[in-house]
């Protein structure tokens, strides 16, 4: 078993293992988080993986001061300000405009990212020695309880994890608040801050549903989805002459006779495949095509979350 307590050799272990595409799970003030490099999308389609969710979900993302904050997110509204002030660190989660260079399949495709400044010092230590942000969201299988001790990771995601860092009970055992603020200051998900509290420094916030904020596309205007019409089809079986004025997104093959053509994994591996797919779907929205032909992927493991997303693109 991964477990290990939360020593400084342990906590250095852990900064290698995530600058080489490691995930790893690690204490905070509110759940285990199970993390990843930021900037590492092997790495993330991994947590994806590992907690076997049919969708892609946004992640939260932990930075560890206001320089880190500055190279995930941009243009702070006033009111975001505040709650960093008075919140920060902190089990406070800030959804705002993310910088281009976050990938995508850290914020399922969204235009905004999550952040926030966690309080606990492992988290903590772990981020400034790492230098970098970490993508973390809870460190439990899908439809699990969130984890507040090492042990119900290792219950649960066990072997499959790089190192499990053992810092005692999690402080809150309670998700982080999440609070929106375009168009006006939301709150997304109750947490460990109380909403009175953040009203208190803010004013009002409008009561949202996370559901109506992530997984209804369309609902959202910064939800991304291929502007191009996309329907999921064997390009094999496509006529010659409806290729031309297409686009091929495919899994490892390559199609004669596309305008362009992506393919996700030459190996046909789920997980590079998913560490490729925002930016690939991105990449042939933007050429301007007629139609964008996804070829269907086996429905276990990524494909899941992918083909749910194929067929979200399909449907509008
Ligand atoms: P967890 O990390 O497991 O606590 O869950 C992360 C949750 O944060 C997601 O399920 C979403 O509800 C929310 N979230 C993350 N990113 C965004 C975003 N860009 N916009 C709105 N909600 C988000
Ligand atoms: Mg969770």
């Amino acid at each position: 078993m991964p477990l290990s307590p939360a020593t400084p050799e342990a906590i250095a272990k852990t900064v290698a293992l995530l600058r080489n595409g490691g995930v790893v799970a690690f204490p905070t003030e509110t759940v285990y988080g199970l993390g990843a490099l930021v900037w590492d999308t092997r790495a993330v389609a991994r947590i994806f993986e590992l907690k076997a969710r049919p969708e892609f979900d946004p992640l939260i993302v932990h930075v560890a001061d206001r320089p880190m904050l500055e190279r995930v997110a941009i243009k702070l509204p006033d009111s975001a300000q505040l709650l960093i002030e008075r919140f920060w660190p902190g089990p406070l989660t800030l959804v705002l405009e993310r910088q281009a260079r976050v990938p995508e399949l850290v914020t399922a495709g969204l235009a905004t990212i999550a952040v926030r400044m966690p309080s606990h010092p492992v988290a903590r230590a772990i981020l400034r020695a790492l230098g970098e942000p970490i993508a973390a969201p809870s460190a439990n299988p899908f439809g699990y309880l969130s984890p507040t001790r090492a042990e119900h990771v290792a219950e649960t995601l066990g072997q499959r994890v790089d190192l499990i860092l053992d810092g005692g009970r999690a402080i809150h055992g309670l998700e982080s608040t999440i609070v929106a603020f375009e168009p006006v200051p939301a709150l997304l998900r109750p947490g460990a801050i109380p909403a009175e509290s953040i009203e208190a420094v803010i004013g009002s916030l409008e009561r949202r549903q996370p559901s109506q904020a992530v997984t209804a596309p369309g609902q959202l205007p910064v939800h991304y989805a291929p502007r191009t019409p996309l329907r999921i089809v064997e390009p094999a079986g496509v006529a010659l002459e409806e290729r031309r004025t297409a686009g091929a997104l495919a899994l490892r093959d390559a199609f004669d006779g596309y305008a362009a053509t992506r393919r996700l994994s030459e190996r046909g591996d789920l997980r590079e495949a998913a560490a490729a797919f925002f930016d690939a779907l991105h990449d042939l929205d933007g050429l301007g095509l007629e139609r964008i032909d996804a070829q269907p992927l086996p429905e276990r493991g990524l494909g899941l979350a992918m083909m749910d997303r194929l067929k979200r693109a399909a449907a509008r």
